[in-house]
């Protein structure tokens, strides 16, 4: 039977973790920490664009055409008029509360400045303008619970001092957003496709993203030396088990199925538990500076395993190095971003009509005496005050049944699934996320597909509650506990030959039922435990 999200029951990953293989934010360009062969990289964050292969020469002539007098001096006052009066509110999520309203290209050109490597040719610079401005707006308002829009951390975007090539690429492509629909898009990064772009639906499946397609990038890749890596099987048995996969020794290791641009969608790792594992979460695991892509074949001898790759990165949206080196070949800011986003439009927000991705602000009576604060989107069809009712009944009723004292919540409803998925970073199949003392809903729509919204607050509050005192446990017990305490009729104590799963098949799961599957266990091995302990909390 094929697997539909309506027909679904969707399981709730009830970890904060991160999951595997979604990048923390957006926007995130993996960086590499050493040297690729014949490349000197930049050491860096998001963005930097580093990768230099035998360039010199040219970022010579390039830097020295920056000198020429009309490229000088542009003022903030420039910058702030092209701003079309829009701003954006930057906050330090900790520390003092300092919140400093900024034009929106003074923030352009402050975020470039931090991430654009200084000898880039213009038009790569340029494109990356345009991607940062394009970042900035889908995430305006991520952080509009704390009084903001966007931190000034690596959780979001960083600030410098703006530079002359900063503010002149900033200038140069004022106002120019991609869009798609009428939106602007979410783009995302990466440091070197090897020559084929990678879908995003590849990388984080079920992602909403199809306008991020394969592209090939073939004819700036060509002279790319392979990367290789070698390690025995039990290296590679150890890097597992510290991502969570139970099991072991490792029996063998093979690529199970390569995906439409050549990279390793699945891995069958015998002997481990799972015993299979996706090409990112593989590469996740053994380190994402080791295993530079997916995009690698791997060919076993004895115990050693020979991994040989091309790129560097996840490899979805624009290739930082193809970028560089078709800047410098002299292709355009707009054909630059026509190569790796053909799917997207360039748009001015001075002339075109670009439909607005601030977020909906909290409802004015969502900061109730209860301690629980809520917010839903405009015209939803559950109320902010008929959410704050559930959020209330589910935290009074586990607070009995834990024996917790009820503490202040946060419960933030989705409008829609890509505004739940951009901030949770989840699987398409996860339906509520607990970071802290927030819980993160999937929209009342989906939610009434899957669980409902009332057993999915339950389990999520659940969690909430107990993850003090679990802290340290397995993943099963969180899972498990959460999943005990939200269910009406819990599970039969008896099932004394369930195995416990291992924290990857909650975490990792390679789908939908396999996530189910798992979460069946760690309910059954909770139950089990807590007959025996008749604590929750002494239960790991
Ligand atoms: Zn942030
Ligand atoms: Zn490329």
């Amino acid at each position: 039977m094929r697997i539909g999200v309506a027909a679904v029951v969707v399981g709730l990953l009830a970890t904060a973790s991160v999951h595997s293989g979604l990048p923390a934010k957006g926007f995130a360009l993996e960086i590499p920490t050493q040297p690729l062969a014949g490349c000197q990289y930049l050491l860096a964050r998001f963005a930097r664009l580093g990768p230099l292969c035998g360039s010199q020469r040219v970022q010579n002539h390039d830097s020295a055409s920056h000198s020429g007098p009309a490229q000088t001096e542009i003022t903030d006052e420039q910058l702030e008029a092209a701003s079309l009066g829009r701003t954006v509110a930057v906050g330090s999520p900790s520390g003092e509360r300092r919140i400093v309203r900024i034009p929106l290209e003074v923030y352009v050109a402050r975020v470039l400045a931090g991430e654009g490597e200084p000898n880039a040719p213009d038009a790569a610079r340029q494109a990356l303008a345009v991607a940062i401005r394009t970042y900035t707006l889908v995430q305006m308002g991520r952080h509009r619970r704390e009084g903001f829009d966007l931190c000034d951390t690596v959780h979001c975007q960083v600030l410098r001092t703006a530079n002359d090539n900063s503010r002149r690429a900033a200038l140069a492509t004022a106002h120019r957003v991609l869009t798609i629909n009428g939106a602007p898009a979410e783009v995302f990064y990466s440091a070197s496709c090897g020559g084929r772009s990678e879908g995003a639906a590849q990388v984080w499946p079920g992602a909403t993203f199809p306008y991020m397609q394969v592209v090939k990038d073939d004819d700036v890749h060509q002279e790319d030396m392979p990367w290789t890596l070698d390690l025995t099987l039990d290296e590679l048995r150890q890097a597992l088990a510290r991502a969570g996969f139970g099991g072991g020794p490792l029996r063998d290791i093979k690529v199970d199925r390569y995906n439409a641009s050549g990279r390793v969608e699945r891995l069958g790792i015998s002997g481990m538990r799972p015993d299979e594992v996706t090409g990112p979460a593989f590469r996740e695991a053994l380190g994402t500076t080791r295993i530079r892509s997916t995009a690698f074949t791997l060919a076993r001898e004895g115990t050693r395993v020979r991994f040989t790759g091309r790129g560097y990165g996840h490899g979805v949206g624009m290739c930082v190095i193809g970028a560089g080196r078709r800047a410098r070949r002299g292709e355009s800011f707009e054909a630059i971003l026509t190569q790796y986003y053909p799917n997207l439009r360039l748009t001015d927000l001075a002339t075109g009509v670009v439909a607005p991705r601030e977020r909906v602000p909290p409802p004015v009576e969502a900061a109730s005496a209860s301690g629980v604060l809520v917010s839903v989107p405009r015209d939803s069809k559950v109320s902010a005050r008929d959410l704050e009712r559930l959020a209330i009944a589910a935290r009074e009723s586990l607070s009995r049944v834990l024996g917790i004292s009820p503490s202040p919540v946060t419960v933030e409803l989705h409008e829609s699934l890509d505004n739940f998925r951009l901030e949770v970073r989840k699987p398409w199949w996860v339906s509520a996320a607990v970071t802290g003392t927030t819980i993160d809903l999937a929209p009342a729509a989906l939610l009434a597909q899957r669980e409902g919204m009332e057993t999915t607050l339950r389990t999520a509050m659940a969690e909430l509650m107990m993850s003090p005192a679990l802290a340290d446990r397995p993943m099963w017990v969180k899972v498990g506990g959460a999943r005990y305490f939200s269910s009406a009729p819990q599970p039969p104590a008896s099932s004394s030959a369930v195995t416990c799963p291992a924290d990857a098949e909650l975490n990792l799961a390679i789908s939908a039922v396999a996530q189910r599957e798992a979460e069946g266990r760690a309910v059954r091995c909770f139950a089990r435990a807590i007959a025996r302990t008749g604590d929750w909390r002494l239960v790991k």
